[in-house]
């Protein structure tokens, strides 16, 4: 019999109520050594408490709090933050402004024999040998940042956590930063719980993202699921632009410009989310001008008009206006292409990649969408 070991962080039916009003409700996750795990949601959703009372700075009213089986929170335990072993890295860094960078990653260390190597050897990893005397002030943000990750790994926690760790830096140091610190923290087999409203960072960084609203996850997963499976129309409009089409059914049925989407079991006049995602509409080249020639893959072809197109570089962001029912389709296409304003087009787009929601008694439900 195999016994698994418990996960490095592991929180249970975390509960923390301000007021009338629970911030946190009853979150449960984990996180395990070497895994990145991403706490993703809109500001004032409850990340940063639920990272205090992880770190042991405030309480939960319910639940547990563990660190590799140990009970760190509970109804009647509450180890204090510095016994933890559980490292800190916030925003704005937090350096002290009157200690050179050495002293500062070596500031929670003991003062033992091998204090000074180990500076030494995070210096190393963050890159920055040659700045061990300089003080924060003289130092850029993104310096400033890998000081501050190496002070936060200097004691070796268990668990990382980091509060919107790269919101203090410039767009194009970020993307850079980001990779660095990525694979330092897999170096060092740290489990990390990060926290970010960003969901291009969250992506970028996470092996496992907690997506949360109101306080509750309301689904996790790796990237590529979260993004491509999500649960509802927000958690699917929080990555991307969306596209909505808003229909009803009839006949087991909806209309959509697309031609008709099957749904089963669904009585008539349930109101049916179709939710396509800008770079999920193919403009169709091969039809351009013929007429339709649906296929089972791409379902029936749309035309459309070209309201609006704008060049963003790498993509363009084009707006039709479909023939249909007068709705709006926005689609991005590669950059190279811009087509003129009023241009006739048609659409296509793989059923596959649509997301299909519908309002019924059990709240919002994923169907599958058939052709
Ligand atoms: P996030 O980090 O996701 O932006 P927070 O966890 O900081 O959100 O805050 C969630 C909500 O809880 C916010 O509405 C905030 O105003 C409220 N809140 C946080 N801390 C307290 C507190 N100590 N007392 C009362 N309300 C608080
Ligand atoms: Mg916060």
């Amino acid at each position: 019999m195999t016994t698994l070991s418990p996960p490095r962080l592991d929180v249970a039916g975390i509960t923390r109520v301000f007021g009338a009003r629970a911030v946190v409700a009853d979150v449960s996750m984990a996180v395990g050594a070497g895994e990145l795990g991403c706490l993703l949601g809109p500001s004032g959703c409850g990340k940063s408490t639920l990272l205090r009372i992880i770190a042991g700075v405030d309480r939960p009213d319910a639940g547990t709090v563990r660190a590799a089986g140990r009970v760190l929170s509970d109804d009647t335990v509450h180890v204090p933050p510095e016994a933890r072993g559980i490292g800190l890295m916030f925003q704005d860094f937090a350096l002290f402004p009157h200690l050179t960078v050495a002293q500062n990653i070596g500031f929670g260390l003991p003062r033992a024999r091998d204090r000074a190597a180990r500076v030494a050897r995070l210096l190393d990893r963050v890159e920055m040998a040659g700045f061990a005397d300089k003080y924060p002030h003289e130092l850029s943000g993104g310096e400033q940042q890998r000081v501050a990750l190496a002070r936060a790994l200097a004691p070796r926690p268990g668990i990382l956590l980091m509060d919107e760790p790269f919101s203090g830096l410039d767009n194009r140091l970020r993307d850079e930063i980001r990779d660095a610190t990525l694979s330092i923290l897999k170096a060092e087999g740290t489990a990390v719980l990060m926290v970010t409203h960003e969901p291009e960072e969250a992506m970028r960084m996470a092996d496992q993202i907690l997506l949360m609203r109101n306080g509750r996850i309301v689904q996790r997963g790796a990237p590529y699921n979260i993004y491509n499976n999500p649960v509802d129309r927000a958690a699917a409009a929080f990555f991307s632009d969306i596209n909505l089409i808003d229909a009803r059914v009839r006949s087991m049925q909806v209309d959509t410009p697309f031609g008709l989407f099957l749904t089963p079991g669904l009585a008539d006049g349930t109101r049916v989310e179709i939710v396509i995602r800008p770079q999920h509409l193919r403009i169709d080249f091969d039809r351009d001008g013929r007429g339709p020639n649906p296929t089972v893959e791409e379902g029936t072809p749309a035309r459309g008009r070209v309201e609006r197109a704008r060049f963003l570089g790498g993509e363009s962001l084009v707006e039709f206006r479909m023939e249909h029912d007068g709705s709006m389709l926005k689609a991005t296409v590669p950059g190279v292409f811009l087509p003129a304003q009023g241009k006739p087009m048609w659409l296509s787009l793989r059923r596959d990649r649509c997301f299909v929601f519908h309002e019924g008694p059990e709240d919002t439900v994923r169907v599958r969408s058939a052709s």
